[in-house]
């Protein structure tokens, strides 16, 4: 630890933190640019100037470049210190285009935010700005470089951090550019972090381009539905529209980061082809008349059939509310089958993954600092995109990187740019001999292949199917629930009540009747004589259980309901008056379930969580989750 003093505050902080670190802990914010926490110091803005008063460093020096020692005595209000950080803003703002009022960045941009604090209201300076042409980075990412202030984060991260090869800085002294080497869409997996990363608005995000200020969003502390690793992120929305996500920041788990497709693959929240509003048959009805029809259908096949043919079918991308209920659901109507997954491998994956004791599940901390790492049967960029970025991180730091069995070994190591030796068992990587191994196994591995690592002693990251497999196999594994493949092989299944379920073609061909709940246009829905619209992840307050056991819960940015775009090409908001928005009948899938319970004369859950879930009720949303025992 050292022990220094800031502005008059003692503060102690872990060896190797820096000053500009050390007065952040003290609550003490410096400007500052280039500095990231994990990209670490290259003293490039200028910006955090402090005075170094006493200790073994003296006079104004860059902070972020100073590591924090015993005895310093440091001033961050001193007045060289301070004139310095108004000339350095004023400086960069020399060639700036002050397009501010026409830029996405402006309301959440550090610079504007930094120019305003510093004082800088007047431009001195009339020569002719350095003017840069911009260029077409795809359709996720708008490129603009005149506004850029040379702090090299972008090209730190997509480099160093993401292995990114067709991105960099181009140029030298006063006309450095930051870009590709010519047009094209950025081929990193991760490249939408530029967005969130670019102090300024050089990287923004092209698909909400123009429709909002940072103080028109809805926003709320979530997470990413897209695979089982349960990054934490924060989408904005607008006139019940999502316009973006970004990262939000969680050490143990995605640390700073997301990937693309959890940053830019949520346009079916969007999708006026959702289903919105019930349908018995394929016509509108209101709530009361599908809930009535559903009583009538079920009864219909139960006494065709007998009860015993239903099947109540759950899946990993339904939110543990929902999951929790379709036990109760099943019970109340007499279905001989419960499933909470479709096939019998995914089903056994999810529940090794479950019987794995805490202390020997890797997170994405984990793998970040793991000394040797096997990836076994895994297309780690498709299954879990941030284990891939993870590993990365452990091989900047010297960790070994092996491929196993299906793994593209090839490219990995292209997309990542890392080393990675291909292995024909586990025992060929030296796992015994590291101190921090990990083995990631993908979702089409097996059981066995899950209890053979485990024997190595590595820690264990298994990619599921879908952001609640891991509770789905928990709660599979407690009321006995089948795997739907099987239950319909058997030829015991007449009906199927699907809650967010993808279900195969191939299955609902042998089945006569289908209800589907659902926020997503699936096969299954439109198959379903009976549609029962439910509220996207983010429409909804929700808890998932990532890969490694992790309970988070996710808090509802927005009104479910058609986007106003959607309505009037204009954009204009309607003018009728109305109670509910149009589109705004869904309702979450669990509270769903609640009204189907009531329905067949059963007394309703006061909550969707109870017994032993209900610990999980009061999570903090914007907190790191906690790991279930
Ligand atoms: S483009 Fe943005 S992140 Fe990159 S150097 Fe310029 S200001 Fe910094
Ligand atoms: S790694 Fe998975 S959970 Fe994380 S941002 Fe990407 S898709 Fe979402």
């Amino acid at each position: 630890m050292a022990r220094l003093i800031i502005d008059n505050i003692p503060v102690e902080v872990p060896a190797g933190s820096n000053v500009l670190e050390a007065a952040r802990q003290a609550g003490i914010w410096i400007p500052h640019f280039c500095y990231h926490p994990a990209l670490g110091s290259v003293g490039a803005c200028r910006l955090c100037a402090m005075k170094f008063v006493e200790g073994p460093v003296k006079g104004v020096q860059m902070a972020c470049m100073v590591p924090a020692q015993d005895g310093m005595v440091v001033s961050t209000t001193d007045t060289d210190a301070a004139r310095l950080r108004q000339l350095v803003i004023e400086w960069l703002m020399l060639n700036h285009p002050h397009d501010c009022p026409v830029c996405d960045e402006g309301g959440e941009c550090l610079l504007q935010d930094y120019t305003v604090a510093g004082g800088h209201g007047v431009r001195r300076y009339d020569g002719r700005k350095r003017t840069h042409v911009n260029q077409e980075l795809g359709p996720h990412i708008e490129h603009e470089m005149n506004r850029c202030i040379q702090c090299y984060r972008c090209v730190r991260f997509y480099q160093e951090y993401a292995g990114g090869t067709d991105f960099g800085v181009l140029g030298s002294a006063g006309r450095v550019y930051f870009g590709r080497f010519r047009d094209g869409e950025l081929a990193s997996p991760f490249a939408g972090n530029l967005v969130d990363i670019c102090p300024t608005g050089v990287f923004t995000d092209r698909t909400a381009r123009f429709r909002a200020r940072y103080w028109d969003y809805e926003m709320a502390p979530s997470i990413c539905p897209h695979c089982s690793l349960g990054c934490a992120t924060t989408p904005a929305a607008r006139y019940r529209e999502l316009l973006k996500v970004v990262a939000r920041h969680n050490d143990a788990v995605n640390g700073w980061f997301i990937c693309d497709r959890g940053r830019f693959a949520n346009g079916a929240v969007n999708d006026p082809a959702r289903p919105r509003t019930p349908l018995v048959d394929g016509r509108p009805v209101e709530w009361d008349a599908a809930l009535d029809a559903f009583l009538r259908r079920v009864t219909e096949v139960g006494e065709l059939y007998g009860p015993a043919s239903i099947a109540v079918v759950g899946s990993p991308r339904l939110a543990l509310e929902g999951s929790a209920l379709l036990p109760r659901l099943a019970t109340a109507l007499g279905a001989g089958t419960l499933s909470l997954f479709t096939g019998s491998a995914e089903a056994a994956m999810a529940a090794a993954a479950t019987a794995l004791p805490p202390e020997r599940r890797a997170s994405q901390a984990t793998v970040r600092a793991a000394d040797c790492i096997v990836v076994a049967d895994c297309n780690l960029p498709d299954e879990g995109p941030m284990l891939a970025l993870a590993i990365r991180q452990a091989w900047r730091t010297g960790a070994q990187l092996f491929a196993l069995g299906t793994t593209p070994a090839e490219e990995l190591a292209r997309v990542l740019a890392v080393a990675i030796t291909r292995v024909d068992s586990l025992v060929a990587a030296p796992l015994a001999q590291a101190k921090r191994p990990v083995v990631i196994i993908g979702s089409r591995g097996t059981a066995s292949l899950v209890a053979e690592a485990a024997a190595t002693g590595a820690a264990l990251a298994v990619c599921l199917t879908g952001p609640d497999a891991f509770g789905a196999a928990l709660l599979a594994g407690e009321y006995g629930a089948a795997p739907l493949a099987e239950a319909v092989a058997s030829g015991r299944v007449k009906g199927i009540v699907a809650v967010e379920a993808d279900i195969p073609a191939e299955l609902l061909a042998r089945v006569p009747f289908v209800v589907a709940a659902d926020w997503l246009p699936t096969e299954t829905v439109r198959h379903a004589s009976l549609v029962l619209p439910t509220t996207a992840w983010v429409e909804m307050d929700g808890t998932f259980i990532n890969f490694e056991g992790r309970a988070q819960r996710f808090a509802r940015v927005m009104q479910a309901g058609m986007p106003v775009r959607g309505l009037d090409p204009s954009g204009h908001a309607p003018h009728d008056h109305c109670l509910k928005p149009p589109g705004g009948e869904p309702m979450p899938a669990w509270q769903l379930v609640t009204r189907l319970l009531a329905q067949l004369g059963e007394e309703p859950p006061m909550a969707p969580l109870t017994g032993e879930w209900q610990q999980l009720r009061d999570l903090d949303p914007a907190g790191e989750g906690v790991i279930l025992r």
